[in-house]
């Protein structure tokens, strides 16, 4: 019977941690492959001009950019597969995953970089006016309605961020806060009430965006009174939080209780032998694409230093 092939390194996950994880690896003769998973290239295909990576003195477009990450990983020999895994197995020293279409692989060491996906709110009207004036960044796509009255939608850190990036390129910013009191840290708050353009909804949430080839308004719903009321607009930035895309580890990699996977302070090494985690799978503080780069190059030199301890390489 043939034996079953064992990859040296897995990675899970195509946005700069993956790919940087992808670089250092295939660098380091650990023969990398990389499955995708669902959304190639990460968070940053959704955005267009990047300007705070260093090396891009003009900024790049976040699809072209994770376009140059791909082709530097595969330049030196990493293999990319464009396949989702749906299942994992981390009881034995080979670790085994499962693809969606049914298929079993063997690793010795698996690098998590799965990222973490935008929460939605739910509407038809957003899923169709995505990118057409709904967005979940108003640092990467605020810019194109500059001039124009916008909304946040949220009540937490990234909300009143967002709100106050916004301040500085429109007339006036409508935060939307579904209860009577914000999340965000009390310095935030203090900032987002401070500011002369800011105006904050309490208990108000939406109830439709209106609108057919972009945002036109949006229909607001106060919780408390019933009342509904239309708000022109050209733009909806929806900033409740990231889900982190960590699902088929649950049972098998600690995480904490929004489903960030642990990792050893200082490293990218969880609970599990031979499993590592980068990028925004761990990490809900920084989320940038420089910081999961960063994190990327630490797994593979930790699952490096792993593969040849067990003598594997
Ligand atoms: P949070 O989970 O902290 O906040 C989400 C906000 O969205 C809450 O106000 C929540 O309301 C609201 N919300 C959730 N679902 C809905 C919905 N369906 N409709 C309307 N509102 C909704 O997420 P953040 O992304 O803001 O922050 C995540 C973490 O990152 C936090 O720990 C934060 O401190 C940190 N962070 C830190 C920053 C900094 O230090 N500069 C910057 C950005 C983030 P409710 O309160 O009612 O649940």
């Amino acid at each position: 019977m043939e034996e079953k092939q064992i990859y040296n390194c897995l990675i899970l996950g195509a946005g700069p941690s993956g790919y940087t994880a992808g670089i250092y690896a295939a660098r380091a003769s650990m023969s990398p492959v990389i499955y995708t998973g669902p959304q190639p290239g990460g968070q940053l295909t959704i955005t267009t001009d990047v300007e705070n990576y260093p090396g891009y003195p003009e900024g790049v477009q976040g699809p072209e950019m994770m376009e140059d990450f791909r082709k530097q990983a595969e330049r030196f020999g990493t293999e990319v597969k464009y396949e989702v895994i749906e299942k994992v197995d981390f009881s034995g020293p080979v670790h085994k995953l499962w693809t969606t279409g049914g298929q079993e692989i063997h690793a010795h060491s698996v690098i998590i970089s799965t990222g973490a996906s935008a929460r939605w709110l739910g509407l038809p009207s957003e899923e169709r006016l995505m990118n057409k004036g709904v967005s979940a960044c108003a640092v990467c796509d605020g810019f194109f309605f500059r001039g124009h009255e916008m909304v946040v939608v949220g009540g937490g850190d990234s909300a009143a961020e967002e709100a106050m990036y916004l301040s500085k390129i429109s007339p006036k910013v409508h935060l939307l806060v579904r209860r009577d009191e914000m999340r965000a840290s009390q310095i935030m708050q203090d900032r987002v009430k401070n500011a002369e353009n800011i105006e904050i909804h309490w208990n108000t949430v939406i109830d439709e965006i209106l609108g057919e080839e972009e945002v036109e308004a949006v229909r607001l719903l106060n919780r408390q009174t019933n009342e509904k009321t239309v708000l022109p607009v050209k733009a909806v930035f929806v900033a409740i939080g990231h889900v982190p895309n960590t699902q088929p580890f649950k049972g098998w990699i600690d995480m904490d209780a929004l489903g960030y996977i642990v990792t050893k302070p200082g490293t990218t090494l969880t609970n599990v032998e031979g499993v590592f985690a980068a990028g925004d799978c761990q990490d809900r503080i920084y989320r940038q694409a420089i910081t999961a780069a960063g994190s990327g190059a630490m797994a593979a030199l930790d699952a490096e230093r792993y593969l040849s301890e067990k003598g594997i390489i």
